[in-house]
């Protein structure tokens, strides 16, 4: 690629997750944005970042000696934000609302530019307050603030854009101030959107119908939303009630998802959907820099001792964990991690499901786990779940851990001091699944459903293991009795590959076991760098 010529990028996003510290962000879309936006720093190519400045982030959550998961808000400041001195104003239930941009470019990024709503000219100030935090009225105010505030913000620092990446659909309403813009200086609805969709382009993520955010049009139309367009014309958009992907596929001129699994998915998922972009696939990647310890890069570059820096990096979660909660590991002893948003279909519990078979094992210390996790603040089933593996911490004290407040610093530990990264979602609602990437690039071996990116590395019993054989549900329209067919057959696949592969491969044949970490570290570590992932997206997706 000629960097001179690339076209300029507007990524939008409503999270960023640049470092562990700097709360704007919730999870794995939050991760891949910053660690994109990271790479578009070291490959110098001309993009920007548009998000929101979360004055409560995602928020905190810890577990209370009743052994629950409580949720904890404080107010953060960041000295490091640079005032730009612009405001820009959008219209909120009929009231102006004046968007503070900041901008960030501390950690060696490219900027990305964030809107506060708080500030003392607004009426209201805490739109900007929680990050994920409500749904309804104040999640289209926050995506008001973002989407026609970012554009807004664009065009008052005077930035160039080509191409707008709506990175989900939460930045939609961007495209409907392009719309607006183009009407205004004469063109028609129809001229405006097929030029607006020419220069968007969008990445869906979650495979989940129902995870697909979607408003009453009444009340997008309440709140100030349909910016200056009909009725007729936003149903045109995203139907009634306004599905936020749909949207997004009818208002950009392509479209990706985050794996080539997930692209077969997405299709499925979206394909009575008349007037929307083409899905390709583009597989997510990791920013190395961010996620690789450097003594395992080098040993692996020096044909070292894989085995022996590991167990230094394995020390060093150990540590760790005894800091955090006090329980001492066993360097010598199996070290499965796992930690994963708190949502039903990634299953945590999954391994505990017969006690028969794990518990010995954990009586006897061959196997030991971390967890961690949050689940959202709204979720009760997620914090459930959470709950369920704090008891298992107070039944097997000294073999099962769980770290609260899950962060971008507890998954570094992890991913890089386990010796197993354990995956069983119920395939294929995994988009893609980064955390198995960080994991394989530090050398520790992914025990994975195949699914999000794993069938794309997986070479089964080489670099890491697979179990399940790809067995899903049908077609993602799952009564009760074909989930539990699904999970019987996984879970028994699961305890196969622990039972008869892993645990002798690591307790028996040590040889093995480091020729796997060498695979792992090899095959992935190109494939699954960010700088793939960036020139993909330049010359599948940005470049016309
Ligand atoms: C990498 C990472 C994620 C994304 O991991 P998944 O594999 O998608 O579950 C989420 N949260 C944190 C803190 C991470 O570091």
């Amino acid at each position: 690629m000629d960097i001179k010529s690339l076209p300029k990028v507007a990524y939008f996003c409503m999270e960023y997750g640049l470092n562990s510290d700097f709360k704007t962000y919730a999870g794995g879309l939050g991760i891949l944005a910053g660690d994109y936006l990271k790479g578009a720093k070291d490959m110098q190519v001309p993009l920007v970042g548009i998000g929101l400045k979360w004055k409560q982030g995602y928020g905190e959550q810890v577990i209370g000696p009743d052994g629950k998961p409580y949720d904890a808000y404080h107010n953060y400041q960041y000295d490091f934000l640079e005032d730009t001195g612009i405001k820009v104003s959008v219209k909120i239930r009929k009231i102006d609302i004046l968007c503070k941009v900041w901008k960030c470019d501390n950690f060696g990024n490219n900027p990305i530019y964030l809107l506060d709503t708080d500030i003392p000219e607004n009426s209201d100030t805490l739109i900007t307050g929680q990050l994920y935090g409500w749904f309804g009225e104040e999640r289209i105010a926050q995506e008001i603030v973002l989407g026609i505030g970012g554009v807004k913000a664009l065009r008052a620092l005077d930035i160039p854009v080509d191409v707008y990446h709506f990175n989900e659909g939460h930045a939609d309403l961007a495209a409907i101030e392009l719309i607006r813009e183009k009407m205004c200086s004469g063109f028609t609805f129809e001229e405006a959107w097929k030029l607006t969709r020419d220069e968007v382009v969008f990445t869906t993520h979650t495979p989940i119908v129902q995870g697909n955010e979607s408003h009453p049009i009444d009340k997008l139309e309440y709140m100030g939303a349909f910016n200056g367009l009909n009725r007729a014309e936003m149903i045109r958009l995203g139907g009634d009630p306004f599905n936020m992907t749909v949207a997004g596929l009818r208002l950009s001129r392509k479209a990706n998802a985050v794996a080539k699994l997930h692209a077969e998915t997405a299709n499925k998922m979206w394909k009575t959907v008349s007037g929307r972009s083409e899905i390709i696939g583009i597989t997510n990647a990791i920013h190395k820099g961010t996620w690789i310890d450097e003594r395992i890069t080098k040993t692996f570059e020096e044909k070292g001792d894989l085995l022996a820096t590991h167990k230094e990096v394995k020390k060093d979660l150990i540590a760790f964990v005894k800091e955090r909660v006090g329980v001492t590991l066993d360097a010598d002893k199996l070290l499965i991690g796992f930690s994963r948003r708190a949502a039903p279909y990634k299953r945590s519990d999954l391994i505990f499901r017969k006690p028969e078979l794990i518990d010995p094992l954990l009586k006897s210390g061959k196997i030991q786990i971390v967890f961690s996790g949050k689940a959202h603040p709204l979720d009760d089933n997620g914090k459930e779940i959470v709950a369920t593996l704090v008891s298992m911490m107070k039944k097997y004290p000294n073999a099962v851990v769980f770290l609260e407040n899950y962060d971008m610093n507890i998954g570094k530990m992890l991913t890089r001091g386990s010796d197993i990264w354990l995956n069983n979602p119920r395939r294929p609602l995994e988009a893609s699944g980064t955390s198995g990437m960080k994991a394989a690039i530090n050398g520790v071996l992914n025990c994975s459903i195949l699914d999000g990116w794993w069938p794309e590395a997986c070479n089964d019993g080489v670099n890491g293991w697979q179990f399940g054989d790809g067995f899903e549900c049908n077609d993602g329209i799952d009564t009760a009795e074909d989930l539990a067919k699904l999970d019987k057959h996984d879970c028994d696949a699961l305890y196969d590959t622990l039972i008869n592969k892993v645990l002798p491969t690591y307790y028996s044949n040590k040889t093995k076991w480091a020729e796997m970490m060498r695979e792992s570290i090899s095959s992935c570590t190109d494939h699954f760098g960010v700088e793939r992932m960036l020139t993909e997206y330049y010359e599948k997706l940005y470049i016309k």
